[in-house]
C-alpha cells in the first residue's frame, strides 16, 4: 500500500502513440529521459551532459499527466513504480525513514525505473511551519535525503518524476530537485480532436462522425473530462436498447446496438 504500483516496463501497456496531443511534451520527455535511459553512454562523458534525475509535470487536473508518466517508462524501457504523495503522509506517519529507504533501495535493484509520485506537493510541499505535523517533515527530509543519495550515483537510470496540480504549493529545496519542469496545458480544439480520435477508435461510429464540431464544442474540457464525455455517450445505444427491450418484451435484442452519432455526446 506505501508503493500504489510497481509494474515492469513490457507490462505497462501504454505507448506515447495512446496519449493524444501534448507533441512538445512527448519530444522534452525523449530528450530528457527516454534517450538517456535507452543509451546511457551517449550521456556519461564530460560534464554538460548528464542524465536527468528529477522532473516535474505540471498542470491542470485530468490533463494526461499519471498516463504521460507511464507511457514514458514504456518509451524508455524504464520500469515504473508509482506512489502517491497524500497516500505516503496519512497512512505512514510512523515509519517514514525505514519507508523511504526500503522504497530507493528497492528502486536502485528495479533500474532502470522511473518513479513516479503523483501529488507531490502533498508529500514535499512547502514547509508547514509551526503547525507541520513531525512525521510529515521527516518523512520529506528522508526522502529528499535519499533522492540526494541518487543523484550523486551519476550512473544509476533512476528518474523521479513529480506531478502536481499545483506547483507553487512546492517547498524549494523540492524545486530544486526538480530542475526540469514541464507545464501539460489544457487542449485546444486541434489537440482535443487528437484524443477524441485515439479515444473513440475502437468504437462504432457512424462514418461521418463530425469531430471537429465535438472538438469546438468541448471547449475547456482536459482528456480525462473528454473521455468521461465519451463514455456516457457511449452509453446511450446500450440504454435505448434496453429500453425497447423491455417495451417489446425483449425480442429485438439481435438488431444490437446503433453507432454512435454528434448527438450521444451533446
Ligand atoms: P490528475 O491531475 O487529476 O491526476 P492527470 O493529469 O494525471 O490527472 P490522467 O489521470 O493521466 O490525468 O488522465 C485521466 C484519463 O484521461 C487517462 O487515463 C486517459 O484515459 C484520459 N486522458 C487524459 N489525457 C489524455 C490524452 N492526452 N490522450 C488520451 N487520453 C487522455
Amino acid at each position: 500500500n506505501f508503493i500504489s504500483a510497481v509494474v515492469p516496463s513490457e507490462e505497462i501497456g501504454v505507448k506515447f502513440d495512446d496519449i493524444g496531443a501534448l507533441e512538445d511534451v512527448k519530444k522534452a520527455l525523449n530528450e530528457l529521459v527516454i534517450l538517456p535511459m535507452r543509451r546511457p553512454e551517449l550521456f556519461s562523458r564530460g560534464n554538460l551532459l548528464r542524465p536527468c534525475k528529477g522532473i516535474l509535470l505540471f498542470g491542470p487536473p485530468g490533463t494526461g499527466k499519471t498516463l504521460l508518466a507511464k507511457a514514458l517508462a514504456t518509451e524508455a524501457g524504464a520500469n515504473f513504480i508509482s506512489i502517491t504523495g497524500s497516500t505516503l503522509t496519512s497512512k505512514w506517519f510512523g515509519d517514514a525513514e525505514k519507508l523511504t529507504k526500503a522504497l530507493f533501495s528497492f528502486a536502485s535493484k528495479l533500474a532502470p525505473v522511473i518513479i513516479f509520485v503523483d501529488e507531490v506537493d502533498s508529500l514535499l510541499g512547502a514547509r508547514g511551519g509551526a503547525f507541520e505535523h513531525e512525521a510529515t517533515r521527516r518523512m520529506r527530509n528522508e526522502f529528499m535525503a535519499a533522492w540526494d543519495g541518487l543523484r550523486s550515483k551519476e550512473n544509476q537510470r533512476i528518474l523521479i518524476l513529480g506531478a502536481t496540480n499545483r506547483p507553487f504549493d512546492l517547498d524549494d529545496a523540492v524545486i530544486r530537485r526538480l530542475p526540469r519542469r514541464i507545464y501539460v496545458d489544457l487542449p485546444d480544439a486541434e489537440n482535443r480532436m487528437k484524443i477524441l480520435r485515439i479515444v473513440l477508435a475502437q468504437e462504432n461510429l457512424v462514418p461521418d462522425f463530425e469531430y471537429d464540431k465535438l472538438a469546438k464544442l468541448t471547449e475547456g474540457y482536459s482528456g480525462s473530462d473528454l473521455k468521461n464525455l465519451c463514455i456516457a455517450a457511449a452509453y446511450r445505444p446500450v440504454q435505448e436498447l434496453i429500453e425497447e427491450e423491455k417495451k417489446g418484451g425483449n425480442s429485438n435484442t439481435t438488431s444490437g446496438l446503433r453507432p454512435l452519432n454528434l448527438d450521444d455526446f451533446v
